[in-house]
């Protein structure tokens, strides 16, 4: 199946169910390495994990936002009192940029470390950053970064995760972490990541959905596979889940529809791209927002529903969407049949009406639903309002 690569814009409810849907039917097909996890019981290692992060915002979602790169002292703090007027609950830039070719910015290196630090000290906002070996985790923490996170180039890689928890060992253990998807969409590998800080002393870990790399064009930069981190909900129902809409987008049209898909699924919270100047940016220059433009989408974020509409709510209402179609289905075929039939009376001057036929054809329904333990009056008049549809059918032929 080529769902994987189809977009669904504009991005709606529905047609996110139906992506949920025939994901899941394609896992069943093929037997993917993310859908073997599928059969897979909710993990039990993880005993005492917290939230990486604890929002502090009304709405309870936790909101981290900053430039994909920290460039200068002028846009880190320039960008760091945009956002904080915007009420946001950390503040990201990135340091070490892992690029996809030589040659572009990758990052401005330690010195930024400084410039983070500038901006707790200025605006009071916790800071976070990327890091991808053992020598960033720890000029990372000594500079006193309060949020790590692990980009999906580094997850993938075991060794790189397990140097990256090593290091954290030694630092007592007990720092806050993110863990994004793996760049492929492999539950294993993400949860394997997670395991190896916590087995490290991490209790404070969190994951983020950045979506995955696939070949050729597609409408998302990283098509989001929603079904990926619905699958890593049920295998961790604690686990708190954020989403990354601008890495999954890579266009700033795409960013607030899918921290609206990203709100509707349950997600914990979300991880934004917002540059002073996003047209002057050295990366990512096409996703990121202005700290004004983060202000108008979170306001438009759909009202958290205290009553926690679950991931699993979400699958199991896209199942009744789907048997509801097949029902439709049925419906169509069932009245296609029933003007043929009534073609075939009108050859041989018959009544439409054949009492007998409909007595003994109500009798056998009715029965047959006690038997599946459906209520008799129920199917009873169902099935009346669908014998009366196709005798008004059969009427009408000419
Ligand atoms: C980032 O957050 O800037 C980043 C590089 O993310 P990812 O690992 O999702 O590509
Ligand atoms: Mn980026």
């Amino acid at each position: 199946m080529e769902f994987v690569a189809r977009c669904f814009l504009p991005v709606r409810q529905n047609s996110l169910t139906l992506h949920v849907i025939m994901a899941e039917k394609d896992c069943s097909e093929n037997n993917t390495n993310h859908c073997a996890g599928r059969k897979q019981p909710p993990c039990s290692v993880f005993a005492g994990m917290r939230p990486a992060v604890v929002a502090g915002r009304p709405d309870g979602r936790v909101i981290i936002a900053g430039p994909c790169s920290a460039e200068s002292r002028d846009q880190v703090l320039e960008t760091a009192k945009g956002l904080k007027d915007v009420g946001i609950d950390i503040f990201r830039a990135g340091i070490w940029k892992p690029r996809t070719r030589p040659g572009g910015f990758e990052g401005c290196g330690e010195r930024g470390l400084q410039w983070l630090r500038e901006v707790k000290n200025i605006t009071g906002l916790p800071v976070a950053t990327e890091v991808a070996t053992a020598a960033h985790v720890e000029a990372a923490l000594d500079a006193g970064v309060d949020l790590l996170w692990i980009g999906a180039r580094t997850t993938v890689n075991p060794f790189a995760v397990q140097e990256i928890a090593d290091c954290i060992k030694e630092k007592g253990g007990d720092v806050a972490i993110l863990v994004k998807n793996p760049a492929n969409p492999d539950v294993d590998l993400w949860i394997g990541a997670m395991q190896r800080l916590y087995n490290a002393g991490g209790r404070r870990i969190g994951a983020v959905h950045r979506g995955f790399c696939v070949y050729g064009n597609n409408s998302f930069r990283n098509p989001p596979q929603w079904h990926v981190p619905i699958e890593l909900r049920r295998r961790m129902p604690d686990l708190q889940i954020l989403c990354d809409p601008s890495h999954i987008g890579g266009d700033v049209a795409l960013v607030a529809p899918l921290a609206q898909q990203a709100c509707d699924l349950g997600f914990d919270g979300l991880m934004i791209e917002s540059h002073c100047s996003p047209q002057a940016a050295l990366s990512d220059a096409a996703q990121q927002l202005t700290p004004v433009q983060l202000a108008g989408l979170i306001a438009s974020l759909p009202v958290k529903n205290v009553g926690g509409v679950s991931a699993d709510l979400m699958v199991l209402r896209a199942e009744i969407d789907r048997l509801d179609e097949e029902l439709l289905a049925v419906l169509e075929k069932r009245m296609s049949l029933a003007d043929e039939i009534g073609r075939r009376k009108q050859a041989f001057n018959m009544p439409v009406l054949q009492p007998e036929r409909y007595g003994k054809m109500m009798d056998s329904r009715v029965q047959k639903a006690m038997e599946l333990g459906l209520n008799r009056d129920f199917v009873a008049s169902l099935f009346s309002a669908i014998h009366a549809e196709s005798v008004s059918r059969q009427l009408k032929l000419k």
